[in-house]
C-alpha cells in the first residue's frame, strides 16, 4: 500500500478528480482523504471550483486568433519564430549535419591513411627481417 503525504495527495488531486490515477494510488489517495481533514478540505474546494467551471458556458477562440497570435510572436522574437520567408534564414540545422559528416570524412580518411602506413612498414619488416642485414645492404 503506498503512503502519501500532504503535498502528495495536493499534487494529485487534479488526477484523482478526473480518475486518472492507477487504482493503487487512487486507493491511497482515497485512504489519506478519510484520515486528513486538511487535504479533504482542500479536494472539497477544488471539487467546487471544477463544478463552478463546467457551468460556464463554452466560448470559441476569434477566427484571426491563431494569425495574430504568430503575428505577434514573430514580432517579439524579431522573426525568429513564424518566419514567412523560410528559405532566407540561415539553415543552421544543416550546416552543422554537413561540417559533422565533413569532419567524419576527415577522420576516416585519416585512419585510412594510418592503417596504410602501419600496413606498409610491416610489409618492408617482413621482406627484411633482420635491421642488421638492411643496414648492411644499404649504401
Ligand atoms: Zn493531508
Amino acid at each position: 500500500m503506498i503512503e502519501l503525504d500532504h503535498s502528495e495527495v495536493s499534487a494529485l488531486l487534479s488526477d484523482y478528480y478526473e480518475g486518472s490515477l492507477s487504482q493503487e494510488k487512487s486507493a491511497a489517495l482515497n485512504q489519506h482523504l478519510s484520515q486528513c481533514a486538511e487535504c479533504h478540505a482542500e479536494y472539497e474546494a477544488f471539487k467546487r471550483t471544477m463544478g463552478s467551471l463546467q457551468k460556464l458556458p463554452p466560448i470559441s477562440a476569434p477566427s484571426d486568433f491563431v494569425g495574430k497570435v504568430q503575428k505577434k510572436i514573430h514580432a517579439r522574437s524579431q522573426g525568429r519564430f513564424f518566419e514567412r520567408h523560410f528559405l532566407l534564414r540561415i539553415p543552421y540545422e544543416w550546416i552543422s549535419f554537413l561540417l559533422i559528416l565533413l569532419m567524419l570524412a576527415i577522420y576516416l580518411i585519416r585512419i585510412q591513411d594510418q592503417v596504410q602506413t602501419v600496413k606498409n612498414a610491416s610489409d618492408a619488416e617482413v621482406l627484411s627481417p633482420s635491421p642488421d642485414a638492411s643496414h648492411e645492404a644499404a649504401p
